[in-house]
């Protein structure tokens, strides 16, 4: 019988998670059935969206139960195989969450050629962010050229790939990240026209003076004091395609201030923005045309990506924790083993 060392949720964090809400634990996990793989996981991806299935609450996706194994993507390695698909030493993408063996569905399971990139790619540029980039920017946000695109978290792999994809298209990028160092990276790594920090106490001047010509699509990863920024310069007709609000993840309650709902309408109205919410999911019959441009972005070295990687199952929750605060620098995965 194999045993499974699992990141499990011990408890639902109120505000930012802790380590105490995650629990360690060997876990006998049985053997594959008919038509099911023994997976031996390589690595681990940590992603923003994970804080929300810590919490109780409706959602597009179930929450982790109390006692469940943290949810999330992997890449994993076939040990046994009872499906004519897969034969040991198989690399497959799979979601069988923060773990370090699991019993996986042949039906679930995606195969991964390891000699096309780095098998950690298919759950970063190649996977599930970079898909998120390259629907959320062209179907919603459709830059063209000489526009203005303005995307924040822009050196993690969702942001870094839609500055990317934004100059492919022949618009211009503007990056926004969290401290010095990052936003450097913005133009010196990924070839963005701007890169501003967005810790900077002068960030609002810089990012209007980043953006002359005002902004035509913002891609919202982040929300915060960040879209309070870009609001005032969206220009009309501008498109803002609504991916994630990170700066909210963890908040109890509504910020303090004036309720400016009335005024953002107002301006909604007259500008005629778009504003459109979307999960990568809903894009998923766009995922052979993401693969085939991505890929060859890529191999032409027009797509740079960064990865982070942690060593080792029980640096998760640490490395969890510190992506709600910016502490990572690239795509975050955990090399399990
Ligand atoms: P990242 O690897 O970029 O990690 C998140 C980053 O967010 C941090 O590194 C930090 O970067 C930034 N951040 C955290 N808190 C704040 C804050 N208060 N204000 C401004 N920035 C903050 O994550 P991903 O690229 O994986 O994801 C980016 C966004 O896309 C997330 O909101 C995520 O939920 C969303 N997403 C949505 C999907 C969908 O289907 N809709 C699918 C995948 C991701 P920095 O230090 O630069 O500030």
């Amino acid at each position: 019988m194999t045993t499974s060392r699992q990141i499990q949720l011990a408890s639902r964090p109120h505000g930012e998670p802790t380590p105490a809400n995650f629990t360690i634990a060997d876990t006998p996990i049985g053997e594959p059935g008919p038509d099911q793989v023994l997976l031996k996981i390589r690595y681990l991806s940590l992603d923003p969206y994970m804080r929300g299935r810590m919490n109780d609450a409706k959602s597009y996706a179930a929450p982790v139960p109390v006692g469940g194994v943290m949810e999330g993507g992997t890449v994993g390695e076939v040990l046994v195989s009872n499906s004519e698909r897969f034969r040991p030493g198989d690399i497959v993408l799979s979601h069988s969450g923060w773990q370090s063996h699991a019993i996986a569905d042949a039906s679930a399971l995606r195969k991964i050629d390891p000699t096309a990139a780095p098998i950690s790619t298919a759950v970063g540029v190649l996977g599930m962010p970079g898909m998120t980039a390259y629907t959320g920017l062209l179907t919603i946000g459709q830059p063209k050229p000489g526009e203005t695109v303005v995307v924040a978290a822009a050196t993690g792999p969702v942001g870094s790939a839609v500055g990317q994809i934004a100059k492919i298209k022949g618009a211009r990028a503007v990056g926004i990240a969290g401290g010095p160092d990052k936003a450097k990276a913005l133009t010196e790594e990924f070839g963005f026209d701007v890169g501003l920090d967005h810790r900077s106490p002068t960030f609002a001047q810089d990012l209007k003076a980043a953006c002359p010509d005002g902004i035509d699509v913002y891609f919202e990863n982040v929300g915060g004091h960040v879209f309070d920024a870009v609001f005032p310069l969206l220009n009309f007709f501008a498109r803002i395609p609504v991916c994630g609000v990170i700066a909210q993840y963890n908040a109890t309650s509504l910020p303090d201030g004036p309720d400016r709902m009335p005024l953002m309408l107002r301006d909604i109205l007259t500008k005629r923005l778009t504003f459109r919410g979307f999960i990568v999911r809903d894009f998923a019959d766009q995922s052979k045309d993401f693969f085939r441009d991505m890929s060859q972005w890529i191999r032409d070295g027009k797509v740079k990506y960064r990865e982070d990687v942690v060593e080792g199952l029980d640096k998760a929750p640490e490395a969890f924790i510190g992506l709600l605060k910016g502490k990572n620098f690239g795509k975050l995965v955990v090399k399990v083993s």
